[in-house]
């Protein structure tokens, strides 16, 4: 909303004939939508920290899990086998049926 109102500001100075007061304006738009957008980053950090409910997403905070080789420690690419020792690997659900069937 901000960068919005800096840009008409500027669309309006510039069609007026102050090109270089349209071009501060521009400016001081982006950078008050920068900081207005790092507070409610900052404000949503706090929030979630505390526990309480928030609006937005937090960047950055995107999980992945990557499969690691319990014989070796190496990155897992494949399902079947691990890339550096060769050792087969074994899904959790097999055991658990092989448990349940015993
Ligand atoms: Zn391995």
């Amino acid at each position: 909303m901000i960068l919005f109102l800096g840009v008409a500001a500027s669309i309006w100075m510039g069609m007026s004939g102050e090109p270089y007061s349209a071009a501060l304006t521009t400016f001081g738009a982006f950078l008050h939508w920068l900081l207005f957008r790092s507070l409610a980053e900052i404000i949503r950090l706090l929030k979630r920290n505390g526990g309480f409910d928030y609006e937005g997403r937090v960047s950055g905070s995107s999980f992945d899990h990557i499969l690691s080789c319990s014989h070796c420690g190496a990155a897992l690419q494949s399902d079947a086998s691990c890339d550096r020792c060769g050792a087969r690997i074994v899904k959790p659900e097999a055991d658990n049926q092989t448990e349940d069937d015993g």
